[in-house]
Order: C-alpha cells, then structure tokens, then sequence
C-alpha cells in the first residue's frame, strides 16, 4: 500500500465495506453551514468531491453520471427548453445540460453556496464554467421549500442530490415528488439519483414506489459510476406520459447526431439499454 495511513480517504457509506481512495493533497477541507466538505486530489480518480464523507464525485468517472442524468431526458424528450435542477451544487450537471443549444434557462437550486464557491475554485473542470453561462440562474435555497413556491414551469427537473441523509433527505419523499410532478409541462420528465441497488436495495425500492405513486409513467434506469461502489447507478425516471422513454432509438440517433456533441459515457445505445435491469432489480 502505498503513501502513510494518513494519506487515505476512507468512505464506509454501506456499513460493513470500506472503499479507500490515497490521498495526494489536500485541496480544501471545511465545515459549512451545512455540510462537511472536502475536496483532494488522488493518483487515479484525478480530483475528487465528498460531502459529510461520501464520495459525490470525481473528475475521472463524473461523466459516467452526469452524461446519464442529463442527455437521457433530453434526446428522449425532443425540445427541452426549461430545466430545473435541484442540488447539483459542483456543476457537472448543469455543463451537461447547457451543452444543448436549444435549452433557454437551467435554474439550479443548491442548499450550500459553498459547495458552488469551492467547486468552481478547487473542481473548475466540474462546471467547465457553466455556472458563468447567460442562461444560467443559480439559486442558493432549499430545494424543497422552492418547489413549493415557484410558479415557473419546466420541461425537465433533475434531481442531482447526495444521499438521502442530511439536508438531502427531504429529497426522497412523496410529496416533494408531487411538488416536482405539479411543476412539470405536459411532455416533461423528472429524474432524479437513487443510489446503488445492489448495497441500498431499500432506497431503489422506495424511489420505484414513490415514482409510481406520483407519476404516470415510472422507471429506473441505470448507469455505472466505478466509485460509487457496487454495480450499477440507480436513476429514478418519472412522466406523465409514456411516450417519451419509449423515443425508439433510430429517433434518439438522429436527435443525438444532429447535436455532434462529444460524450465520455453516453450514446444512443447506452441511452435505450440504460433502461434494461438486471433480475435482481425486477422490484
Ligand atoms: N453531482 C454529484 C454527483 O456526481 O453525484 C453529487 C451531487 S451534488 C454534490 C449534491 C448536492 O445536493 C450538494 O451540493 C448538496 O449541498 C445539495 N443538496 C442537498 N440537499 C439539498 C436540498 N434540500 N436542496 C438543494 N440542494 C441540496
């Protein structure tokens, strides 16, 4: 093993395993208003973000996630204009969303204004300078009570949280769901993360009941995240119509080519098998 003791972060999010990153410097380390933050570089995984001691994300495997959360709903979708997205507070969704020309506005709601501060200080190849684009509107509140009080609408919300502990626990309840369903436009799409099933079981099964519960058109589809230990990423996916998670694929292509945008992890095969589960998800 090498490098001292010392020079390891270790993450123990599922109880009985522990996954350990060593640590070449320390970039930053704080407690927030609300959260311990910390932000290190390693060998491999390049910079790396983890809130309250588990891992949110890294600059080598983001893609993996970001890609996923962002252009499923929109190639599925057709004419994203307005997004929500509630968390997201290093950016990484909010590049990926504004890497699509006709998008109009992305109102991003973070709980912890230093999260946003220190991300674009210490991980600027998070938000690659999203947070500067005009069509940018960035609120520092709670996104639970802003669902509740605005009278915007949108095509898309993305629901880029950390676990469902802490500030982020409010985000993975029923009526938060049905405050984000009342926002949508006819043809929108909520998504939001849901962690990994093989270890957090209980939260893929909670996320497909409340998803089926509020909305019309409920699923999971995954992605694979190599630190977020354990096989596959759970994504929730709610609508209030079916047609737009089943976009056939030569659909999705001609959408996905028109755009020539480079992608790390997403493509249109990706996008239609992401929706494929493995039995032990079959809830
Ligand atoms: N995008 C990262 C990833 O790749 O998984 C992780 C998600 S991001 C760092 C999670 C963000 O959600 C954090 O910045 C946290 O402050 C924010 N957050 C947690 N609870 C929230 C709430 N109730 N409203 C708004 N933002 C919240």
């Amino acid at each position: 093993m090498n490098g001292s003791p010392e020079n390891w972060f270790s993450e123990t999010l599922h109880g009985t395993y522990e996954q350990r990153f060593e640590v070449t410097n320390i970039l930053h380390h704080s407690e927030t208003a609300v959260q311990d933050i910390i932000i290190f570089e390693t060998p491999f995984f390049g910079r790396v973000l983890a809130l309250d001691g588990i891992i949110q994300t890294t600059e080598r495997d983001e893609a993996c996630y970001h890609e996923m959360l962002a252009h499923v709903p929109i190639f599925a979708h057709g004419s994203v204009q307005e997004v929500l997205i509630i968390g997201g507070g290093d950016g990484g969704a909010l590049r990926e969303v504004l890497r699509h020309p006709k998008i109009n506005m992305v109102t991003i709601v973070e709980i912890d204004g230093s999260v946003v501060e220190l991300c674009q200080k210490f991980l600027p190849a998070l938000s690659k300078g999203a947070f500067q684009d005009p069509r940018c509107n960035l609120l520092i509140s709670d996104g639970v009570e802003f669902v509740k009080m605005t009278d915007r609408r949108f095509d898309l919300i993305i629901v880029d949280s950390s676990d469902p502990v802490g500030p982020s626990a409010p985000l993975f309840s029923d009526a938060f769901y049905r405050d984000c369903r009342d926002l949508l436009t006819e043809n929108g799409i909520f998504i939001c993360q849901s962690g990994v099933s093989f270890v957090q079981e209980t939260e893929a099964r909670e996320t497909i009941r409340r998803l089926n519960s509020v909305f019309t058109d409920a699923a999971l589809y995954v992605t694979q995240v190599p630190t977020y230990s354990f096989g596959f990423m759970d994504l929730g996916w709610g609508a209030q119509s079916h047609t737009a998670r089943n976009t056939d694929i030569n659909t999705i292509r001609t959408r996905f080519n028109s755009t020539q945008l480079d992608m790390r992890y997403y493509s249109p095969q990706i996008h239609t098998a992401s929706f494929a589960l493995p039995a032990y998800m079959h809830y």
